[in-house]
């Protein structure tokens, strides 16, 4: 099967969180916030549409310098989405610099910054390059509660946490996985070509099974068209599968409201990144902070039933340590250990043991 996007760390795991999705086909990513993004190379940079930020915590944020230097250039949209009073501190970021030539430019680019409260999408703002960046407001887009963004192939979701401050997760859902058997295609007597787009569009919509597909015709006479029914095209060259889905958990406190806000967030995803900060020997310090430690992450990531655990966003005080945190989340991951660290309870008599 092939994956709609890839979703890589942007760091190593001690360093600044962040992790960027890149799409296999087309020139776009999506950015989960914006820490240090010097190992990003600009022409990935270039490619990022939408940019999701939990927090402005230095760590999440001090990249958005190196993101706008980078895409200034670009007559284009940048979408940033953040937590309540996020609008202020992009306005604050770009207050900080002059801007008079940058207005003579010919391109626009123009930054179009949202907030989520948690429910919805609540306030909206842009900026553009040939305003100088002046403020200007717009109204948020209108979205079921909930959902950041919605578009045909996929969705993003956001819930928000509680870090002390207000802390967004991120989950991508890709709605439907189409894929092509190539070998049937060429039993078929067809080609590939844009054609194939717009058919497997037509099964994302849900259009009828009789719904005329036009193909494209392979053969020695030329190229050709062929009519065929989307259900024949479904039923012999299409391979569908359920969509891909990850989530992105960083900076948020240890309490069963936050757990049940990341478990239904993360509920089956296929990787959830989240953070592990301090081990359990230092769960007091993890508390205080407001963050997870490894075996709580590791426990969220089992209860959410999620497929694989990608623990990153390690403290700086482990970094000879760092096996014991993946240890750690590991096995709690595989209900070894329990979020406070403790062995899990054996077996009751007469399940296989012997006393
Ligand atoms: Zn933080």
């Amino acid at each position: 099967m092939v994956y709609l996007v890839e979703p890589r760390l942007v760091n190593e795991p001690f360093g600044d969180p962040g992790l960027c999705a890149d799409f296999r086909f087309g020139r776009r990513a999506l950015l989960f916030d914006l820490g240090e993004l010097q190992t990003v190379p600009p022409h990935k940079l270039l490619r990022v549409s939408d940019v999701f930020v939990s927090h402005t915590h230095v760590d999440h944020f001090n990249g958005f310098e190196r993101l706008l230097r980078v895409c200034l250039g670009r007559p284009a949209k940048l979408r940033l989405t953040g937590p309540p009073g996020f609008i202020d501190r992009v306005q604050h970021k770009l207050g900080a610099y002059t801007w008079n030539l940058v207005a003579e430019n010919e391109s626009d680019f123009v930054i179009a910054v949202a907030e989520f409260d948690g429910r919805k999408l609540a306030a909206a703002a842009e900026f553009h390059s040939r305003d100088a960046f002046l403020r200007r407001g717009a109204a948020p887009p209108d979205l079921p509660e909930g959902v950041l963004l919605d578009e045909e192939d996929f969705q993003v979701r956001g819930t928000t946490l509680d870090h002390g401050v207000p802390s967004l997760a991120f989950a991508f859902a890709e709605k439907l996985r189409v894929n092509v058997w190539k070998d049937r295609l060429d039993r078929m007597g067809l080609a590939v070509g844009p054609w194939l787009k717009d058919a497997k569009r037509a099964v994302r919509r849900g259009d009828p099974d009789d719904t005329p597909i036009t193909a494209l015709r392979k053969g020695s006479a030329g190229p050709g068209t062929a009519t065929l029914s989307l259900g024949d095209l479904k039923a012999e060259a299409f391979r569908l599968g359920p969509g891909e889905c990850f989530a992105y958990v960083v900076d948020t406190a240890y309490h069963e409201r936050n757990a049940a806000g990341i478990i239904a967030l993360a509920r089956n995803a296929d990787t959830l990144f989240i953070e592990a900060v301090f081990l359990d020997e230092d769960r007091e310090i993890a508390a205080r902070k407001h963050h997870l430690t490894a075996a709580q992450a590791g426990s969220l990531a089992r209860r959410a039933g999620v497929t694989r655990i990608v623990p990153f966003h390690f403290s700086p005080r482990y970094r000879d340590r760092e096996d014991c945190l993946r240890r750690e989340a590991a096995q709690a991951f595989a209900g070894i250990i329990d979020a406070d660290g403790r062995r899990e309870a054996a077996p009751p008599p007469g399940d296989g043991a012997t006393p």
